[in-house]
């Protein structure tokens, strides 16, 4: 897949979105959905998704999308390093298969970052439901009691 190319209806992001495949939601609201990275590089990666645009990358998404997304990742980056302490936190973004693109509706990772944890494999290692549940319900019960 390159950076150019047709927008798939099917891909799993799109099918979150339409509620045909499961997601560990964390946040929603107009415009975007956050929900936890199922092959997390590091505890607590989330990815914030635009819920109407087609985009399949930063060439192609409308600034005013990008602008709403950008809001949300500061945000929720605010409540991840509140709830989960990390000593710092990479905000990533991949154009095309060549730059690490592997999933084609446009989406930024949040990846907390702990001093002397190297970060995992990109898109690879399975994290155990349980805790992704856990945090689930620790990142949902933040961003509530913040309001
Ligand atoms: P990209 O490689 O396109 O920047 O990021 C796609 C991300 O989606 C990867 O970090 C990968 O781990 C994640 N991912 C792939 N399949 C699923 C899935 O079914 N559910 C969730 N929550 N994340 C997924």
């Amino acid at each position: 897949m390159s950076l150019y190319g047709d927008y798939d209806p099917q891909n799993i992001f799109a099918l979150i979105l339409r509620g045909e495949a499961p997601s560990y939601k964390i946040y929603e609201d107009a415009d975007v959905l956050a929900f936890l990275d199922v092959f997390p590089q590091s505890r607590g990666h989330v990815l914030v998704i635009p819920k109407a645009s087609q985009a399949r990358n930063i060439l192609e998404v409308e600034p005013a999308v990008l602008g709403a997304m950008m809001a949300t990742v500061q945000r929720l980056t605010r409540v991840i390093v509140d709830e989960l302490k990390p000593d710092g936190v990479q905000i990533a973004q991949f154009n095309g298969a060549p730059a690490g693109q592997t999933v084609y509706h446009i989406h930024i990772h949040i990846i907390p970052r702990w001093e002397g944890e190297e970060a995992g494999v990109h898109g690879r290692g399975k994290a155990d439901p349980e805790e992704l549940k856990l945090l689930q319900a620790r990142l949902v019960e933040r961003i509530s009691s913040i309001g």
